[in-house]
């Protein structure tokens, strides 16, 4: 009844199914230890010195935070060598998401991704009376560039482009990626969607940062909670040419990120002994379970991020759940219509162990009955 009294935009939104949070789990299980590979988060903790900003931090609550989030804005235009106006900071990535799509999406104005993609475009689109464009992926899962060219017209305003793609882990290489650049037309932005690409590792490889550079028109986007380990903090960016922040700074609520997320993304920054750890740890871990995987006769695409991207050859929602009994949770990927697909995050060596003799037990007990 009352929903007619909603925006109409609103109705049309399809509600998130956030991962299941391991303390509802426990109490609903009743289980004592578990362990969550669902929500591709930094398994190795806060870094310490990210902690312990935090708790000074906490010391002068009562203060709001700065809302420019000047110091931050000024670090990050020191580590990339781009100007201070050209970072705005708020409450996340998703928030950051939120915020371009508010500055930017008029009604009808065309928005195009690829799909299976993080599902906060469509959502923002929708939202603002926009119209959702999307392509699917190429075969190979990756991003179908010829495709969304091939897409844009004159009401196309923006393209997001996930880099490393969620929940694939696939890249586009950036070769591709400044070619589609060069024929994007002028009226069109292009957001690049950068929260794993600490992950991707190569010496070479060249991403928002170059793009912006280049003078482009790219938008691109980081998080501190995939492998700064701050996802519980709540603090992302967005980085363009200066014009482009501009009207995203006109929608921003004027303390979009807190307090204790300044200091802990502050000291993180900072903390490259824990960046170094959990790179090289997961790159290790995420080879191993790779080929652990492979031996199961699942089919494991090749990953630049945080996740392995699974094909299981049955159905995930099923074994998602006989893997929940036994403490450890996973993403299936049936919100994306892949039903036998998970996007499984990259643990530590004895998370991972766990999950991998966990697989086992469930699989002999799916087959034996
Ligand atoms: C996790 C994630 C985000 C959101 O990050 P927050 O900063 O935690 O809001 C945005 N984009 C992609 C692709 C993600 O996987």
């Amino acid at each position: 009844m009352t929903r007619e009294l909603w925006r109409s935009n609103v109705t049309q939104l399809k509600p998130y199914i956030p991962g299941k949070a391991i303390e509802e789990v426990k109490r609903e299980l009743g289980l004592e230890d578990v362990i969550r590979l669902a929500s591709n988060e930094n398994p190795y903790g806060p870094s310490p010195k990210a902690v312990e900003a935090m708790q000074k931090a906490l010391l002068e609550s009562q203060l709001y935070p700065e809302a420019t989030s000047g110091e931050l804005r000024e670090k990050l235009g020191a580590l990339y060598n781009l100007g201070t106006d050209q970072f705005l900071v708020a409450n996340g990535a998703d928030n950051i998401i939120t915020l371009v799509g508010t500055a930017y999406i008029n009604p009808s104005d065309e928005i195009i991704y690829c799909t299976p993609t993080f599902a906060a475009y469509e959502t923002i689109t929708l939202l603002m009376g926009g119209i959702p464009v999307a392509v699917p992926l190429n075969e190979d899962y990756t991003y179908n560039l010829e495709g969304i060219l091939a897409s844009t017209n004159e009401k196309t305003k923006l393209i997001f482009i996930c880099n490393p793609n969620n929940p694939t882990g696939t890249i586009v290489e950036d070769d591709k990626l400044e070619a589609f650049l060069k024929q994007v037309p002028p009226h069109v932005i292009v957001v690049l969607d950068e929260a794993y690409v600490e992950f991707i590792g190569r010496e070479e490889y060249r991403t928002g940062v170059d793009f912006v550079k280049a003078g482009y028109q790219v938008m691109f986007i980081r998080t501190f909670s995939k492998l700064y380990g701050l996802a519980g903090t709540r603090i992302g960016y967005v980085a363009a040419r200066k014009e482009y922040i501009e009207p995203v700074q006109a929608v921003r609520e004027p303390f979009a990120a807190n307090r204790m997320a300044h200091a802990g993304a502050l000291a993180a920054l900072d903390d490259e002994a824990y960046k170094n750890k959990s790179l090289q740890e997961n790159k290790r871990e995420m080879a191993k379970l790779m080929k652990e995987f492979q031996s199961f006769g699942y089919h494991v695409t090749e990953s630049y991020a945080n996740f392995l991207f699974v094909d299981m050859k049955e159905d995930v929602i099923q074994l998602s759940q006989a893997l929940m009994q036994e403490g450890i949770l996973i993403r299936p990927c049936a919100a994306w219509g892949l039903k036998t697909h998970a996007r499984i995050t990259v643990g530590t060596p004895q998370q991972n162990e766990r999950l991998i003799e966990a697989l086992q037990k469930v699989n002999q007990k799916l087959t034996t009955t």
